[in-house]
């Protein structure tokens, strides 16, 4: 009985496993057990060295799994892999183990020896579940990882790229195997040396650090982000990587500029008109007496005044929905000469109106159709040279009136067409030419949209411009035309012919 088992030198092993080992002959009589069988057991090593066989202590399914399954499987392939039996102990009480064995043949007695490790199956599963539960728990930040619109990406300490999600390869427009090897700063050009060394000594001290800087796709266009990084650290306490999850922040960005530059305009655009106001009031004081152009100043920067507050509220209710059409049956010929008039008065311009067509009724607004047409008859003056002339012509097309406002003047470069209806947009070449704030057209759009047309331009640079407004003809309209809600309606902008 003194076989050893295998690994000789090594008995530690054996004895201290955190598992049952037992060395038994092939007539399952035992040559040894360890420390962990024994106690389970409750057997000495003693009482099972005197006779005692692996069968013996099976509950009966088991002797009999193991007679007629286990043993001739350990005879033939000369290894058996998890296999469920039951061990009675020295008590009676059932012990249900997962057993692996293995034949060996003992070089000194030239007996075929079995070396078997046995697990307690509750263990094993308990251990199994666990195993499972951090396998899905990877798999679920797995999937996280693979599916997040943010780039997530992992860096050694020195912010070498390892590994490059899904969602860094779109953002960034390089893949994992390309990114690998080069360094996080490569695709956030806009970060300092100096951010570089917060980021990092940040980390050191434990810190997650997030910083907002330019990303650049690999097309060369550059990206607004915000970027979080988080410390990893190993065994002995050094940092050996991080992690960044990087966000593209270009919408929030743009609608932050768009904020400022709104900000700008109209402080300019609302100051103009009150500091007129304000030079008359004091100069009617000064003089004690006043003259009609005086008051006339006064009337007409406080009528521009209302104009622009009333543009940006009805911006601002066009833009969250909350806008309704008080729709009649309109004699949009009237409308379009009463604009006319009314802006030749003011402007004291040649308008001609010119109809093909005496009967041109639509469902509509008045007062809104009035607001369009108002609008781009003011565009036409403002952006054209006083002796020129601007035409309204009217038509109808089938089913629709058509109605176009045709000036002379500084026309639209090809550039601007796309974002013309743009909240607050101005053409570069222009926005020298006038006053205004850019919100002329987007309102006109959702209008025209909102009674169910289109609203086109044709433009060159230098030449003039048509903005033609195409309407239904009462009787033509969408049937819930008048309930369309504003947010409903885009621009469509058409380039020079
Ligand atoms: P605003 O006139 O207050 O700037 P709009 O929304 O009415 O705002 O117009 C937006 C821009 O479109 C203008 O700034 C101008 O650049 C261009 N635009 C509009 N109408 C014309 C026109 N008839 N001729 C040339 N440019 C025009």
């Amino acid at each position: 009985m003194n076989a050893q088992p295998p690994g000789e030198g090594t008995p530690d092993l054996f004895e201290d496993a955190p598992c049952g080992y037992i060395l038994t002959r092939m007539d399952g009589s035992f040559v040894r057990a360890n420390r962990a069988f024994l106690e389970w057991t409750s057997y000495s090593e003693q009482e099972l060295r005197s006779g005692k066989r692996l069968q013996d202590l099976l509950t009966i399914p088991s002797k009999i799994f193991y007679e007629n399954q286990y043993f001739p499987l350990l005879a033939m392939q000369g290894s058996v892999r998890e296999v469920a039996l039951v061990i009675r102990d020295m008590h009676g009480r059932d012990l249900p183990v997962i057993v692996n064995s293995v034949r060996k043949t003992d070089v000194r007695e030239g007996d075929a020896l079995v070396l078997s490790t046995l697990f307690i199956a509750r263990d094993r599963r308990a251990y199994e579940e666990e195993l499972l539960r951090a396998r899905q728990e990877a798999e679920r930040l797995s999937t996280i990882v693979t599916m997040s619109a943010d780039a997530i990406v992992r860096c050694s300490a020195d912010g070498l790229i390892e590994t490059w999600n899904p969602g860094a390869q779109e953002m960034f427009g390089v893949d994992q195997l390309e990114a690998r090897g080069h360094s996080i700063r490569d695709v956030l050009p806009s970060l300092s040396s100096t951010d570089w060394e917060r980021i990092t000594s940040g980390l050191q001290s434990h810190e997650s650090v997030t910083v907002e800087a330019e990303g650049r796709h690999a097309s060369g266009r550059a990206i607004d982000v915000s970027a979080g990084f988080a410390p990893h650290f190993g065994p002995l306490g050094h940092l050996v990587g991080m992690s960044a999850i990087i966000r593209d922040i270009s919408e929030s960005k743009a609608v932050q500029r768009l904020q400022y530059e709104f900000l700008a305009m109209t402080s300019h655009e609302l100051r103009t008109p009150l500091t007129s106001i304000r030079g008359h009031a004091q100069l009617l004081r000064r003089q004690g007496r006043y003259t009609e152009s005086m008051v006339d100043r006064i009337i007409e920067s406080s009528d521009q005044l209302g104009h622009l507050v009333d543009d940006l509220l009805l911006a601002s209710s066009l833009e969250a929905g909350r806008f309704d059409l008080h729709p009649t049956d309109v004699d949009l010929r009237g409308v379009v000469q009463a604009a006319a008039h009314q802006l030749t008065g003011a402007s004291g311009r040649t308008i001609r109106v010119e109809s093909t067509s005496d009967d041109v009724y639509v469902w509509g607004d008045r007062f809104r159709l009035a607001q369009i047409f108002g609008n781009l008859l003011s565009n036409a003056l403002k952006y054209s040279a006083p002796e020129t002339e601007v035409v309204l012509r009217i038509s109808r097309s089938g089913s629709e009136v058509l109605v176009a406002v045709i000036d002379q003047g500084a026309g639209i470069s090809p550039d601007d067409m796309s974002r013309l209806f743009d909240r607050f947009y101005r053409a570069a070449a222009t926005a020298e030419y006038a006053p205004g704030v850019g919100l002329g057209l987007y309102i006109t759009n959702h209008l025209v949209r909102a009674h169910g047309g289109s609203l086109s331009v044709e433009s060159e640079l230098n030449r003039g411009s048509t903005f033609t407004v195409s309407l239904p003809l009462a009787g033509n309209e969408p049937a819930d035309n008048r309930d369309r809600p504003a947010e409903d309606v885009t621009a469509t902008a058409r380039g020079p012919a």
